[in-house]
């Protein structure tokens, strides 16, 4: 059994020295459990929260703990009634060869219905977190025009596709030109910015003619000061990630920019509001039956990026921090 742990905690940006692979023997499922055979290993960008003792929702990974991880496994040996030997589901299984699991939160997935894989991205947390943070607080209208950064990845192509849906504008911001063009050519959007490629206030301002009525916070930093000025009247602006602050050791320098946030959200009567995708467990349901319906009628598309080996996967984190990623970063254990 081969396992990742937790090394020691990065300041800054992580490395392969926060990572350790080890070896050890495969764990054994004792009564009312499970062992699991990972197969697939979702990455994610909340992981860079879960290096660091910072105080979060959730708890830190301990040094020398596994790195956590959703996973699509296999269950190998069961002394569980609700699971039998060969049966697939999506587990919590960590970045690890083997996991034993008591069956709490298990989801037993069906092949045939969709591609495993997809558990993990388009119809799994990424996907809806995309749902529920933009139908619930980003609530687009006809007409409007919703804005998404990280746009390539799977909560933010989700959230583009479901605002088209909607029959909003949609307008997605990348890093790089491959990216901005799968956007509009693949994914329907109606324009896409490289925040890359030099003066990205003017170019979203171009992208946005009639202003911003919703902006899906995905990134933070450069990208939200280019938003801030284009924001309408009553925009609401789901806060679903920073991600360009994550790896972030101090506050920017500069003058102190809360004054004029403020004042922006006074005089636009502006809706932020925060959220963490378990604060909407209750629309599991209705997103799988309608994502799940979008998808096999060929309405939305999803991207993954699928690198090999558990060995990969440190690499692989580090990149997703810094857009190396393209589309659902997932390792094929
Ligand atoms: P992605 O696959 O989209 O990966 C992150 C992407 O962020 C990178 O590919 C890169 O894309 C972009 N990025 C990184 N740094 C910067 C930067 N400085 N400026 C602009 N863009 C940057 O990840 P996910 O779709 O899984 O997650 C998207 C966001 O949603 C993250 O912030 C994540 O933390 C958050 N999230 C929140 C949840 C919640 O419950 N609130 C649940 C799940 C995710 P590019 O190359 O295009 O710049």
């Amino acid at each position: 059994n081969r396992r990742i742990v937790l090394a020691s905690r990065p300041h800054g940006e992580p490395t392969p020295a926060h990572f350790r692979l080890e070896r050890g023997t495969v764990p054994v499922a004792h009564d009312g459990e499970v062992l699991l055979r990972n197969h697939y290993l979702s990455l994610d960008p909340y992981m860079r929260g879960r290096m660091s003792a910072a105080k979060s929702y959730a708890k830190p990974v301990e040094i020398n703990d596994v790195m956590v991880g959703a996973t699509v496994s296999e269950v190998v040996a069961s002394h569980h009634p609700g699971f039998a030997v060969g049966e697939t589901v999506l587990a919590y299984g960590g970045w690890q060869d083997f996991a034993v699991s008591n069956g709490q939160g298990l989801r037993k997935l069906d092949a045939s219905a969709a591609p495993v894989t997809t558990a993990l991205g388009v119809l799994g947390m990424p996907g809806m977190t995309a749902y529920t943070g933009l139908l619930t607080i980003g609530a687009p209208k006809a007409g409007e025009t919703v804005v998404v950064a990280a746009a390539t990845g799977p909560v933010g192509s989700l959230v583009g596709q479901i605002a088209r849906l909607k029959g909003a504008r949609t307008v997605g911001i990348a890093g790089g030109a491959d990216k901005c063009r799968h956007l509009t050519e693949d994914l329907g959007f109606d324009a896409a910015v490289d925040h890359r490629s030099g003066d990205l206030p003017a170019a979203l301002a171009a992208a946005c003619p009639d202003g911003i009525d919703v902006y899906f916070e995905n990134v933070g930093g450069a990208v939200f000061d280019a938003v801030l000025p284009l924001l309408n009247d009553f925009a609401r602006i789901p806060v679903c990630g920073l991600v360009a602050n994550y790896n972030m050791t101090e506050l920017p320098p500069g003058p102190d920019r809360v004054p004029a946030l403020m004042r922006a959200v006074l005089s636009k009567r502006l809706t932020f509001r925060g959220f963490i995708v378990s604060d909407f467990a209750d629309q599991g349901p209705a997103f799988l039956e309608e994502v799940g319906q979008w998808l096999r009628e060929g309405k939305i598309r999803y991207r993954e990026d699928v690198v090999e080996g558990l060995e990969s996967a440190p690499e692989a984190f580090i990149g997703l921090l810094k857009g190396r990623n393209f589309g659902k970063l997932v390792v094929k254990l």
